[in-house]
């Protein structure tokens, strides 16, 4: 970290998720050769359904930490760090901590992708939003992001408006929704990511929207960068725009985790 600056890229997957490609040490070149300070690992973890879809199976947790090792080995001068995305759920607060209890965890990010059973960033299940009131459901989704991010369970929100990533949008009440989610984010003590992923899917935009990061930024809500890289190509994808997002809403600063402590470092 030369100067006490960082790009970071804190949201990238691996193979053992079943939806992603490439060896991990080909993701850490790419992160070096893009530039970036820190590459973190934070592979996908569900609790409440074993599907190898979505997720690596629990028991591989164990082989997945190991893996992230084996590669920090291979690059000593090279910040690589070891996190993980958990799906939030209610009623999993206790068997998601004793889990991360004692494991050389950098950073847990939360994530919703999954509400009563449908999992509504999945493109196979799109033709559900045809049958919802979309208001309701932003409102459903918001409630639940606000639970997980007060859960405590979690040092960072991942793609906190992954909601729009189809392009569907609410008619009525997202201003005061934002108000509300910052305002549990701020209770929460919880850092914000930036996710340039919706950039790559019908949206075309950054998670979260400008809206909802000016309110972050106002609140003095820390924040942090992911590309939700599922291939060595994709990390660090489109960071100069996340980097001009954060810049123009007012942002200076970015915070990178070590064993679960985070710090702020001056954004390069
Ligand atoms: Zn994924
Ligand atoms: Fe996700
Ligand atoms: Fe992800
Ligand atoms: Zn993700």
């Amino acid at each position: 970290m030369e100067g006490g600056k960082a790009l970071v890229d804190y949201h990238v997957h691996t193979p053992m998720c079943g939806h992603a490609v490439g060896e991990l040490e080909d993701y850490v070149k790419a992160a070096q050769a893009r530039g970036l300070h820190e590459i973190g690992f934070s592979d996908h973890l569900i609790f409440h359904m074993d599907n190898r879809d979505y997720s690596m199976p629990l028991k591989q947790f164990p082989l997945y930490i190991k893996a992230v090792e084996a590669v920090q080995r291979r690059f000593p001068r090279y910040q690589v760090k070891v996190g993980v995305e958990v799906d939030y759920f209610q009623g999993e607060n206790d068997v998601i901590k004793s889990t991360f209890q004692g494991e050389p965890l950098d950073y847990v990010l939360g994530s919703v992708h999954c509400i009563n059973g449908w999992v509504f960033d999945d493109e196979r299940y799109i033709s559900e939003y045809k049958r919802r009131d979309i208001d309701e459901f932003y409102e459903e989704y918001f409630k639940l992001v606000q639970e997980a991010a007060l859960s405590g369970l979690f040092d960072v929100i991942a793609h906190p408006d992954v909601i729009k990533k189809f392009g569907y949008k609410p008619i009525r009440g997202i201003k005061s929704l934002y108000i509300e989610t910052v305002q549990a984010f701020k209770e929460a003590g919880i850092c914000v990511e930036v996710n340039t992923s919706g950039l790559r899917k019908p949206v075309h935009e950054i998670y979260p929207s400008v809206e909802f990061l000016k309110l972050c930024f106002e609140k003095g809500l820390p924040v942090t960068l992911g590309s939700d890289a599922h291939s060595p190509e994709e990390v660090g994808w489109c960071f100069d725009k996340a980097v001009d997002l954060l810049r123009n809403v007012g942002y200076r600063e970015i915070t990178v985790f070590t064993g679960r402590k985070r710090k702020a470092v001056m954004l390069e």
